[in-house]
């Protein structure tokens, strides 16, 4: 999958990282506007809202996934699996970075 950027279609103005083709181009900011100063009463979202910052940044999907949860209240049993799942994986990645950064790449000459 090609990463590319595209301007945030709310804003207009900060670029978004594409990452997937279902991803909407909208930016960390508009996207999360109005849902952060909302707390989440319920312990079981709470618990799983839970994760780093580091990985709603990281992760178009997880801000989804949160971003629905404000709307609508809820999320299905699916949802809620597959978030788990996903901010999982991201977290080891992310701790797999942190031990073996990647190297940079020597040149040829
Ligand atoms: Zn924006």
């Amino acid at each position: 999958m090609v990463e590319y950027k595209e301007r945030c279609m709310v804003c207009k103005k900060a670029m978004v990282i594409i990452k997937s083709r279902r991803q909407k181009a909208v930016c960390l900011a508009c996207q999360f506007r109005g849902i952060e100063d909302k707390p989440i009463t319920d312990p079981v979202f709470k618990e799983l809202f839970d994760i780093e910052a580091k990985l709603y940044e990281d992760s178009y999907f997880l801000r989804d996934i949160k971003a629905k949860y404000m709307r609508f209240g809820s999320l299905s049993e699916k949802q809620i699996e597959v978030f788990k799942k996903v901010a999982e994986e991201e977290s080891a990645k992310l701790k797999k970075l942190a031990e073996n950064p990647p190297k940079p790449k020597k040149s040829s000459l």
